[in-house]
């Protein structure tokens, strides 16, 4: 018996254990047969590799602080580079990796180049695969969009390996709640009136969503300051806030506008200054009590460390689309529970939630509903929280609408 007798499982379903371990139920033992499937631990081997571009549009045009300083312009679509996975006996997984503004094409024309060496790899080692995928690609680095192309197939396998599981990716994780507390940041961009702004919070908040964050960072610091304390004055007090100035200011900026919103009690304080600024954030989380967050921009988990290790970071916002995917996730926050830091990540709640829950200390995830038109399931929220539903995997599966949205595909292997 070979590992070509095995069975394939129908899609979705448990492999009995029998047929994952074949040599127990030999009647007529052959040592050679044996030495070499216990040689052997392949269990499954991926078959199939879908690859597709799709093209989200936003309902407005979303302008934060870098738009108003006059860096960028406001956005009106998110680019998802979206892996569906198949293995030989029948198993699937889908993941996603997203740009805003630039990016997509270069990350789904990385992720064709390297996608092919994943054909016959077992799905679970996923380790192993990330480790195989970045040398496919090595001469382009390991951080930003090479590295990002790699996390729509890293999602993937981790969906791959909980749905074989049937379990909820925060289950095969392992849990610490089943449920996380949860911020809206959709409805407080700097593009809307602040009567719009605060209408919109008071229906987040009666959609169950716990907190509430406006964007800051305008030129005109007295703007921030207005619309901070209308939204203050507007909420119960018990309402936590957050603030987001999308790293448009310089250091002295950031410290008197640190200092002026220590009175709001806010939950932290986000990207103050350049992502990249480690001593200047360090410096703020010494002289204020409000904390500091950061760390959505940064593209690798060296970077991220390099902060952490600055002190920069009270809260760390890690994007698993952006740091390399959820393998890499999970050693950043390896590292930040070692150093007791909070955790709140960034965007992207469909897989956040499930690494959240997964966090020894509580973090927040950012409530966006932007991506709801690409599955036909939706997170549930309520008092406060997000829940992990009992779906296996992420708990997703890809809309019309997001077929519809695709403007490329690419495929490699065989479908089993
Ligand atoms: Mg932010």
């Amino acid at each position: 018996m070979t590992r070509a007798d095995v069975r394939p499982a129908p899609r979705g379903a448990a492999v009995p254990t029998s047929d994952i371990h074949p040599v127990s139920a030999l009647s007529s033992p052959d040592a050679a047969l044996i030495a070499a499937a216990q040689a052997d631990a392949t269990i499954d081997r991926i078959a199939h590799v879908k690859l597709s571009s799709v093209v989200l549009p936003l309902a407005v045009p979303i302008s934060d602080a870098k738009v108003l300083t006059g860096r960028q312009k406001p956005m009106t679509e998110v680019v998802f580079l979206i892996a569906e996975i198949t293995t030989e006996q029948g198993y699937e997984g889908v993941g996603f990796s997203y740009s805003k503004r630039a990016g997509g094409p270069g990350q789904f024309a990385h992720a064709q180049e390297i996608a092919p060496v994943l054909i016959g790899e077992d799905p679970s080692d996923i380790g192993k695969i990330w480790t195989k995928l970045t040398w496919a690609g090595a001469s382009v680095g390991r951080s930003g969009l090479a590295t990002q192309a790699i996390a729509a197939i890293d999602v993937s396998l981790w969906d791959l390996k909980a749905k074989r599981a049937g379990l909820p990716l925060a289950k095969l994780l392992g849990s610490h709640r089943d449920s996380v507390r949860t911020y809206n940041t959709s409805g407080g961009f700097l593009h809307t009136p602040i009567d719009e702004v605060i209408e919109n919070a008071g229906r987040s908040l009666e959609a169950g969503i716990g907190a509430i964050k406006l964007k800051v960072g305008q030129p005109d610091w007295r703007q921030d300051v207005a619309r901070v304390t209308a939204v203050r004055e507007a909420l119960d007090p018990d309402v936590p806030l957050m603030v987001d100035a999308n790293q448009q200011w310089d250091r002295a900026t950031a410290m008197r506008m640190g200092r002026i919103f220590e009175e709001f009690g806010l939950v932290w304080i986000e990207e103050p200054l350049d992502a990249y600024d480690a001593e200047g954030h360090a410096n703020l989380a010494r002289a204020l009590d409000t904390p500091i967050a950061t760390g959505e921009m940064l593209a690798s988990v060296a970077e991220h460390v390099r902060l952490i290790d600055a002190g920069a970071s009270d809260v760390v916002q890690p994007d698993a689309p952006r740091i390399g995917g959820i393998t890499q996730f999970q050693k950043l926050a390896a590292y930040a529970e070692a150093k007791q830091l909070e955790l709140a990540p960034h965007f992207a709640m469909e897989i956040h939630l499930h690494l959240a829950a997964a966090y020894p200390i509580e973090p927040w995830v950012e409530h966006f509903d932007w991506l709801d038109p690409l599955f036909d399931e939706q997170l549930e929220t309520r008092d406060g929280r997000m829940y992990v539903s009992d779906r296996p995997g992420l708990g997703f599966t890809l809309s019309e609408q997001a077929r519809a949205w695709t403007v490329g595909t690419a495929e490699f292997g065989k479908r089993p």
